[in-house]
This record gives structure tokens, sequence and C-alpha cells, in this order.
């Protein structure tokens, strides 16, 4: 049976790792809170570890999934490091929504040790994680994703070759800036629309049938904003860096991305304005302020 060490059981990290363990495989986790290691495990049969390096000890695949590349850089060194314990032959897959640049650093250094990395960050969000339904989009050697194709399967339906090491963060990146974009326009053009006097819920009704609609108007903003719930499902904070990587990659490669830029620092504002636990769809607030009025 392979055995599996799975550390970050945050909002996705934890349906994550409870799906590999439900398929069977032989499961050890880790998260920086121990009470978050210590609730995962009554619930799910998995070993707790107390440190990175006691939960990568004999496994044959590692699993990350912090909200940051350079949290997971952080991770390997020192007693307590994942290089303490981590044997040659053991395949690192980095489900973070990471950056190319730290994804490539973080490779190198483990190619050294004969470990092989892969960027493996999903979208579908923590109902996706739940229904095993996520997409994964790699980077890397597509040997080692064969070899990590069965423990992905656990948790992911769409699992797809991107290119080399840091291609599946500049996907996910990429995603995920269309996600911002779709957000805020969606709430500037549905503020203007209330203004006017449009019940939101009618736009919506036709928009969702016209060329405008997107994940964010079918979904996002009618089980969202019109009713007002905001669950907190994917964190603002995490949003503002993953269009922050966009805008990076798009600057690095020389191409005009304006809009990139500016919804970059738009979502920047709002995480600095709302805070750590907000969540992503959150944002819209930032226009009804400035607007001086609710959508819905
Ligand atoms: P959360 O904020 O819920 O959890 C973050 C996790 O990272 C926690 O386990 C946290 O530990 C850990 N962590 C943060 N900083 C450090 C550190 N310095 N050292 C060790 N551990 C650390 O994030 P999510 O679970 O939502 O997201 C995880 C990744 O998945 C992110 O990259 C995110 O962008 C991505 N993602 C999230 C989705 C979602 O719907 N939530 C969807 C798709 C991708 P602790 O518990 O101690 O704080």
């Amino acid at each position: 049976m392979t055995t599996v060490a799975f550390l970050g059981l945050g909002a996705i990290g934890r349906p994550m790792a409870r799906r590999v363990a439900e398929a069977g495989f032989d499961l050890t986790v880790w998260n920086r809170s121990a009470a978050r290691t210590r609730d995962f495990v009554a619930s799910v049969k998995a070993r707790a570890a107390d440190t990175p390096a006691q939960a990568v000890k004999g496994a044959q695949v590692v699993i990350t999934c912090l909200s940051t590349s350079h949290n997971v850089a952080e991770l390997l060194d020192g007693p307590d490091g994942l290089l303490a314990e981590l044997a040659s032959g053991t395949l690192f897959v980095d489900c973070t929504s990471g950056d190319p640049a730290t994804s490539a650093r973080i490779a190198a250094r483990l190619a050294e040790r004969g470990v092989a990395f892969i960027d493996a960050p999903v979208s579908g969000g923590t109902s996706g994680a739940e229904k095993g339904i996520l997409t994964v989009m790699v980077g890397g050697d597509e040997a080692a994703l064969d070899r990590a194709r069965p423990v992905l399967e656990s948790f992911g339906k769409k699992i797809v070759h991107c290119g080399a090491v840091g291609a599946g963060d500049a996907v996910k990146a990429m995603n995920n800036a269309m996600l911002a974009i779709h957000v805020w326009s969606t709430g500037e053009c549905l503020t203007a629309l209330a203004q006017l006097g449009v019940d939101p819920a009618v736009a919506l009704s036709v928009i969702n049938a016209s060329s405008g609609r997107s994940n964010t108007s079918e979904n996002l903003f009618p089980e969202r904003v019109l009713t007002r719930a905001f669950p907190r499902t994917f964190r603002l904070a995490l949003l503002d860096k993953d269009i922050g990587i966009a805008a990076g990659v798009a600057r690095d490669q020389k191409v005009p991305s304006p809009i990139l830029q500016l919804a970059a620092e738009l979502f920047h504002m709002a995480h600095a304005e709302l805070g750590e636990e907000a969540d992503h769809v959150e944002a819209v607030k930032i226009i009804e302020h400035l607007a001086g009025r609710e959508i819905a």
C-alpha cells in the first residue's frame, strides 16, 4: 500500500486529505496548528505527526497544500524540516496554488536529494474537494505525474499535464485572475443596474442567457451576493496572492497586461480593507461601499 504524507489541513486541504484516506492510502497528516491535526485524525483514518519531518518519514508520496509556495519552501530546512527525513525516490506533490519561480527553486533543491517534484494546484473549491471532482493542473516531469496519478485521482477528476515545473502554478494563477476580474466586473455592472432600478435577479437571468455569463454570474452572485450569505470558502487573501502571481507572470513574459495589473491592485486594496478572513466574493462590498448602495 502506498504511504502518503499530507501537510496542510486548511479549508481545501482537509477534504482533499480525507479523500486520500478514504481511497485506502496509508496516510499521515501534519498541520502547523496542531488542533486541526487532532480534529482531523479524530474522524479520519490517519496518523498525526508532530513535525513535518515526522510526517514524511517513510512516505512514498508527500503532498503539501499550504497558502503559498514560500510557506512550502520554509518547511524544507531545520531539524524538524522535510529534508531531514525525505528519502531519495520520494515523490513530492505540491497542491498549493504556488508561484512558478519558487516551485522551480524547490524542485531544484529536492532534485539534489533524488526527490521528484510536481506542482499540482487544484480548482473546484471546497465542495469539489469533498466530492473528489477537482481539476488538477500539473507542472513537471510526466513520468512523475504518472506515479502521482493514483493518489491525485482520490480527489481529482480532471488531471492535466500543463508543462515543465511551474506550468501548473501559472495556469492556476491565470484562471484565478480571470475569476477575480469576473467578480469585480460583475459587481460593477450589477451595482450600476441596481442603481438604475433594475432588479439584480432579473439582470442576472438575462446575462446568464447571454454572452456576459460566467461561473461568477451563474453561481457565485445568485448564491452568495443576492442572498447576502457570503459564505467563507476561499479567502480573499489567497485570491489576492493568485492575481499577484498572474500579474507577475505576464510582466515577466513582457505581455501587455493592463487589466491584470489593475485587477491585482484592486484585489490587494480589497484584501487590505476587508482583512485576512474575508471570502473572495466579499470584494464586491468595496464596490458597494464606494457606490453607497448594496446590489441586493
Ligand atoms: P487556508 O487559509 O484555509 O489554510 C492554509 C493552510 O496553510 C493551513 O493548513 C495553514 O496552517 C497552512 N499554512 C499557512 N502558512 C503556513 C506556514 N508558514 N507554515 C506552515 N503551514 C502554513 O487555505 P486553503 O486550504 O483554502 O488553501 C490552501 C491552498 O489551496 C492555497 O494556495 C489556496 O490558494 C489553494 N486553493 C484553495 C481553494 C479553496 O476553495 N479554499 C480552491 C483552490 C485552491 P494553519 O492551520 O496553522 O493556519
